[in-house]
């Protein structure tokens, strides 16, 4: 997953108190910023019998640790502006967005969780146009 601004995410592997590594010792895996500063809880092993649920759980993390290090909320719903949520939709974890409450427009699915990028528009460097002199 990517952040816009941020960079790539990364999952970082931690000996459980801060040890270091040691192959005997299950290692805790959390959900890191590019700069490597992560918040909440370690992701689970067994979490990843389960691909939609290790997915959820990378989802949950991922937003821990954007809320708490960078104090944002994210993903946000494009159209709606409102901060988006992992929910399981026909099999496939998507970003689901509450909807236009004051319209009442319905609650919708935004894309699937790891496919968010697909809907943002290339971004382009910003530059600016060379003036002829
Ligand atoms: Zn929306």
């Amino acid at each position: 997953m990517t952040l816009p601004e941020q960079g790539p995410l990364r999952l970082l592997a931690l000996s459980p108190f801060g040890a270091p590594f040691d192959a005997d010792e299950p290692e805790e895996v959390h959900v890191a910023l590019a700069n490597g500063e992560w918040h909440g809880n370690h992701l689970h092993p067994d979490s990843a019998d389960d691909p939609v649920n290790a997915l959820a759980i990378i989802a949950d993390a991922v937003q821990e640790t954007v809320t708490a290090c960078l104090r944002q909320v994210w993903p946000v719903c494009a159209e709606h502006g409102l901060g988006m949520h992992p929910r399981d939709a026909n099999g496939r974890l998507s970003w689901w967005c509450a909807g236009e409450r004051l319209r009442r427009g319905p609650a919708h699915i935004r894309a699937a969780v790891g496919a968010l990028d697909t809907l943002m528009p290339p971004r382009r460097p910003n530059r600016r146009s060379r003036r002829a002199r």
